[in-house]
């Protein structure tokens, strides 16, 4: 395919790309012809619904009705037309207990429109994300006191997000006029640095900047210098690897979360950087302007209950079910032992519909 890391397929994609819009074309041919190879981005969106509900491009919004395939207008939705399954909503998990031998979870506690209830599943599948599980499991009371499924002192550990940072690219003779611009990504840099060195990274498209996001970061600059720039701006997002560190940690402090996130692998981000905005003024851009995310946007954390094939050194087995407790699986970002360069949400979900498959046969 057009991308170098393209992976075998089994079968093509059910369908095409998201066709480009004339300016992010345009990004397309100018990367082409440094001898780059910008491809299409594999997206969950179906363009159409997209923008018949909103001619929105930013790419975090949470409700474009049906336009966004999501877990919920995804699977879930499906889900629930089973006759068996209920979905209760506005129920905030607290803490998991054990039975009296420490081998199964009996209980759920859960606090729902104020009142604390429970639940006595056979199974327990705690999907909470990455920070939000390992905080569960490590207030839930355990003999040893280190919280659940910790016999490898593992839960909590390794935390990673992404080294990233947004790339803008300003042209101020041309506009970037995209509604929905997040149709590009670029993996020449993601298997070595192009000159057999080691790997950098991800580079792709962002949903479309606009002048309040700027606001929000830059206080000081005027409004409708912001506004400018973000409309004359192609707006890239660079993505590299973070890699496991025990020291890398979310603890609790009793209900606050604590996260203390050891960066790694910097160099990586700072070597994509120089080679995008080198790339990127080779194509025209007079202007590039970047600036790393920190950890107020923990968007792609994983690891913390990472699976593995020892109990000494992880919480989870290959199944993301508990070595220490049978009947509970940690089935979220958490499982994630390494947090490759790419968004995780289709690796999270390619494990989850596996381990649904491992419970069908093992379990029901
Ligand atoms: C702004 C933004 C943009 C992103 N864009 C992309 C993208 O383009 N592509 C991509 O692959 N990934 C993207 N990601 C990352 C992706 O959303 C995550 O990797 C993915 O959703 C993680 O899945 P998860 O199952 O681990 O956790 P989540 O999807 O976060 O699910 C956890 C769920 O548990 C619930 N929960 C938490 N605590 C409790 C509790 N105590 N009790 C009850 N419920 C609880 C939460 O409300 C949530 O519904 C983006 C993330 C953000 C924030």
């Amino acid at each position: 395919g057009e991308d170098p890391t393209e992976p075998f397929h089994s079968i093509p994609y059910a369908f095409k790309p998201v066709p480009d819009e004339p300016p992010i074309a345009r990004a397309r041919a100018e990367l082409k012809s440094l001898g780059l190879h910008p491809a299409s981005l594999p997206l969950g969106v179906d363009i159409e619904t997209w923008l018949k509900e909103g001619k929105t491009g930013w790419d975090a919004f949470p409700n474009t009705g049906q336009g966004k395939i999501d877990a919920q207008t995804g699977p879930l939705a499906e889900a629930l037309t089973d006759p068996n399954i209920r979905l209760e909503t506005g129920a905030h998990v607290d803490w998991l207990e054990t039975a009296p031998d420490g081998k199964s979870i009996a209980a759920i506690h859960y606090t729902q429109d104020g009142a604390q209830k429970t639940l006595s599943p056979k199974l327990v599948i705690l999907s909470a994300g990455a920070i939000n599980s390992a905080a569960i499991l490590l207030r839930s009371p355990s003999s040893k006191g280190k919280g659940l499924a910790n016999g490898s002192d593992q839960v909590g550990r390794n935390f990673m997000n992404h080294n990233s940072s947004a790339m803008l690219a300003i042209d101020p003779r041309r506009r970037n006029d995209s509604v929905y611009q997040k149709t590009l990504m670029l993996n020449d840099y993601y298997l070595s640095d192009g000159k057999g060195g080691k790997p950098l990274g991800n580079v792709q498209l962002l949903g479309k900047i606009d002048g309040n996001m700027l606001k929000a970061n830059v206080k000081t600059m005027p409004k409708f210098v912001l506004d400018f720039m973000a409309s004359h701006a192609v707006d890239w997002y660079l993505m590299c690897e973070d890699l496991p560190d025990p020291e890398s940690r979310i603890m609790v402090d009793g209900k606050e979360i604590v996260m203390q996130w050891r960066r790694s692998n910097m160099q990586s981000l700072e070597g994509l950087t120089k080679a995008m905005r080198e790339n990127l003024r080779a194509c025209g851009y007079p202007i590039v302007l970047s600036r790393p995310f920190d950890k107020r946007t923990p968007s792609h954390q994983c690891g913390t209950v990472k699976m593995g094939n020892d109990p000494a050194t992880s919480p989870l087995d290959p199944f993301c079910r508990a070595w220490d407790h049978q009947n509970l699986f940690v089935v979220d970002g958490g499982f994630l032992p390494t947090s490759a360069a790419v968004n995780p949400a289709l690796s999270i979900a390619a494990q989850a519909l596996r381990v649904a498959d491992y419970l069908r046969r093992s379990e029901l």
